[in-house]
């Protein structure tokens, strides 16, 4: 079978893979002039640097993390990071070093119990705030969370769903890692280099838009996998879907070590920037240099990167209705991946969207690998 990758984004390249593998003829093709997506990378002074803002590779799902594993090794790393307000930092998410230095807590029990002093009483919270408030109480959500998300989002907690902030564990111990899941790493090559070793199985054209040749395309091929915004593909017919995105400052300093940390967080609204990512961290990398990228979040307009979905309940509806047009146009079209999906993945869950959806497929497209009846969990 012919089938085209629109977007050599990490959902593009693990479609690429599989169908490749299980025989079809596949091309890819990519508007920017580089593959990788949002995860790209590229080497500066020796360091690997993430053009897009940083990525640390972490999961739970097995298969996710053995076909990640298949096509690079990934170096063990501890994702820890420290939040800044005045001139002290503070581990974040919250844990117990985050109360040591607050208030002078020690022991689980003395935090289970501050805590559930703090914590106002929200059966059902509704929003972020809501959330925020139930868990962990007005003090550290006035100074962690809120004007973080109001930077972050150019919106009010309030207005804003709570399975944002549910990213972050909260705990009752010294363990001060960003992540809960099982496995944490980061591709020892950089993250084009994974994705690359994806896409070796099938060509890829650069700096080719779909719609210049979407004609073109719907002749040539029998199944087109689409990755880019939704909102595009139909004509913006139900108005345009809201994105967040971002401004990257890079600079190189003749030094070896910035900060100390790959991310320090600037919650605090007299900056303009969430946080600034110090690269070499990440891998430990040796140089005599380090490269440090500040990062502004900036409303959205057409000429900007659409890096976040805006997951309000009025977006999503409006995402719905052409969710619901997808699904009825030609089956010849697949659509899926953080922008056509509309959804805040995470790598895992691309790459976990990705498996599924050729699962889905009819058993001709299906990979030898995934003919299993089973369903890896989102
Ligand atoms: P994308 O990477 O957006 O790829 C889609 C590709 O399609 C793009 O390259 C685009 O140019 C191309 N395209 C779009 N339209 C067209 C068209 N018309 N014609 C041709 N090509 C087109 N995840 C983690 O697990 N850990 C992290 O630490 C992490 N940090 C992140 C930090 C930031 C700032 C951001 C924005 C995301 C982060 N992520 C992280 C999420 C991660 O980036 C995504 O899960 C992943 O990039 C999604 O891949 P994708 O292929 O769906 O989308
Ligand atoms: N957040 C916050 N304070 C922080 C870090 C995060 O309030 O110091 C909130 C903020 O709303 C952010 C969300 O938690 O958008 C998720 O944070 P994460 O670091 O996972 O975001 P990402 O890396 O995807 O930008």
């Amino acid at each position: 079978m012919k089938i085209l990758i629109v977007g050599a984004g990490l959902y593009g390249a693990t479609v690429a893979r599989l169908l490749s593998d299980a025989g079809h003829d596949v091309l890819v093709i990519e508007r920017r002039d580089h593959t990788a997506g949002n995860c790209y990378s590229y080497n500066l002074h020796g360091i690997e640097v993430h053009r897009y803002g940083p990525h640390i590779f972490h999961t739970s799902i097995d298969q996710v993390w053995r076909f990640a594993n298949r096509y690079a090794s990934f170096l063990g790393y501890h994702h820890s990071v420290k939040s800044k307000l005045g001139d002290r930092l503070y581990s974040i998410p919250i844990n117990l070093n985050t109360m040591k230095d607050l208030w002078g807590i020690t022991t689980p029990d003395e935090a289970k119990a501050k805590l559930n002093e703090a914590r106002v009483h929200i059966p059902e919270p509704a929003n972020m705030e809501e959330w925020a408030l139930s868990k962990i109480g007005e003090q550290l959500y006035e100074l962690f969370v809120k004007p973080y998300t109001i930077k972050q989002w150019n919106k009010h907690p309030r207005e804003l769903p709570p399975f944002i902030l549910k990213r972050l564990p909260v705990r009752f111990s010294f363990n001060d890692s960003y992540f809960d899941d099982k496995w944490t790493g980061i591709p020892e090559h950089g993250y084009t280099a994974w994705i690359d070793a994806m896409l070796e199985a099938a060509p890829v054209e650069l700096e080719t838009d779909f719609f210049d040749r979407r004609e073109e395309y719907e002749r040539r091929f029998d199944k087109i996998f689409y990755t880019g915004r939704l909102d595009r593909f139909f004509d913006y017919r139900y108005g345009p879907l809201e994105y967040r995105s971002l401004r990257f400052e890079v600079v190189t300093h003749d030094i070896e070590d910035y900060q100390g940390a790959s991310i320090i967080n600037y919650p605090e609204l007299k900056y303009e920037f969430t946080r600034k990512i110090e690269h070499k961290h990440l891998t430990k990398a040796r140089s005599d240099k380090t490269v440090v990228t500040t990062e502004y979040p900036q409303n959205w307009t057409p000429e900007k990167t659409p890096f976040y979905p805006v997951n309000t309940d009025e977006n999503n509806r409006i995402g719905a209705k052409y969710k619901a047009l997808a699904e009825r146009i030609s089956s010849k079209y697949i659509f899926g991946g953080r922008l056509a999906d509309y959804k805040y993945y995470d790598m895992d869950k691309t790459i976990s969207a990705a498996l599924n959806q050729i699962r889905r497929l009819d058993g001709s497209l299906l990979p030898r690998e995934l003919k299993v009846p089973e369903s890896a969990p989102m």
